[in-house]
């Protein structure tokens, strides 16, 4: 086999295998995957290809390197390198319901040679113009709606499996949110494989079903962007706190019960404004009992203006984190957590 086109997908947990960088779609934020798999194609998240790599940092020096500024998101720039490391030749740029940061981004990759299929989540939410948006995106990959439809009815049930996981983490506290977190992240595209991810992940479901129940001080949870740092979530557990809730991750699960495209992709809050997350996370702190959230920004996002309006909206204790590039959390974040923990810790000692 001529390995030399092949792009290494899925580095990490819970799968690893390469394809064809012919199939390959390259996806910068969740876009309608059933499009994509209908069409024939493999979507792969730039994302986690990033993450997932070994040496993470340095593609954040690359894509500096290669002119990207200093003050712009990580993530950004660790999909720039992603995209041209692995060689992937198109992408779908969602050129609303992103960020700015994005946008340019796929302007740069397009002067590169990089072909881009534009895709807009509408903002306010209407049934019509997302309609077009997905007839747009099919006719774009040489497949059609009905197909899609189809492929939503096989998605659903993959996805059924991550939400058994995500209940077994805040009613069953049998997963630990890191678990809950790389499970539901790697929704975003099914690790490019629908097919093995839905047997990983009845695997792990089969195993987690047999534990102990974990018992924690703290139930906690989290909101805002994935974390680029890579030791929160086991920080916190030496903290014994329980991560009941990830906000965006769960997010990309699309975990609503919807009968259509359309319902699905409304239903979905990343891409819209703040009060529908809020409307989320306020539901979902009632049902997990959630003692206390930290609310994650990315240094250089625009999306950490929206911590004002966490704060008048939600009324539990609150922790905004933010951080720069990939590595360990800071000494300085260690302690700010650390705190936060031990303020909960007695809050909850006191009641
Ligand atoms: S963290 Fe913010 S700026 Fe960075 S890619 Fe995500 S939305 Fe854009």
């Amino acid at each position: 086999m001529n390995t030399s086109n092949l792009v290494n997908v899925g580095m990490s947990f819970p799968m690893s295998y390469r394809i064809s960088v012919d199939k390959a779609i390259g996806i910068t934020t969740t876009v309608p995957i059933e499009i994509v798999y209908a069409a024939g194609y493999v979507p792969i998240d730039l994302n986690n290809i990033f993450i997932c790599n070994e040496d993470s940092d340095s593609l954040v020096d690359y894509a500096e390197i290669k002119g990207l500024p200093r003050n712009t998101c990580a993530w950004i720039k660790g999909i720039y390198s992603s995209t041209k490391k692995t060689g992937i030749k198109r992408i779908i740029g969602v050129v609303q319901g992103d960020c700015s940061n994005n946008h340019a981004l796929i302007e740069v990759l397009q002067a590169e040679g990089v072909e881009s299929i534009p895709f807009s989540y509408p903002h306010d939410r209407d049934s019509d113009s997302l309609h077009k948006q997905l007839e747009f995106l099919s006719n774009a990959l040489g497949t059609n709606l009905e197909k899609a439809h189809q492929m939503k009815l096989v998605l659903d049930n993959v996805r059924k499996t991550v939400h058994e996981i995500d209940r077994l983490t805040w009613e069953e506290n049998r997963v630990t949110g890191e678990e809950n977190h790389i499970w539901n992240v790697s929704t975003s595209d099914l690790m490019g494989d629908y097919e093995l991810f839905k047997a990983k992940a009845l695997d792990f479901l089969e195993e987690a079903r047999k534990r102990q129940r974990l018992e924690a001080d703290v139930r906690l949870g989290y909101i805002g962007v994935p974390p680029i740092c890579s030791n929160l979530y086991s920080f916190l557990g030496e903290l014994n706190v329980h991560v009941v809730f990830n906000e965006v991750q769960r997010q990309f699960s699309m975990p609503y019960k919807t009968d259509t495209l359309i319902d699905q992709y409304t239903s979905y809050t990343y891409p819209y404004e703040m009060r529908y997350h809020i409307e989320d996370i306020k539901k979902q702190i009632a049902k997990r009992k959630i003692g206390g959230i930290i609310h994650y920004v990315q240094n250089f996002c625009h999306r950490h203006i929206y911590d004002r309006l966490v704060r008048e909206h939600i009324d539990i204790p609150i922790l905004t984190l933010d951080c720069d590039r990939p590595g360990l959390l800071s000494g300085s974040m260690r302690t700010r957590v650390e705190a936060f923990i031990e303020m909960l810790k007695n809050t909850a000692k006191s009641q």
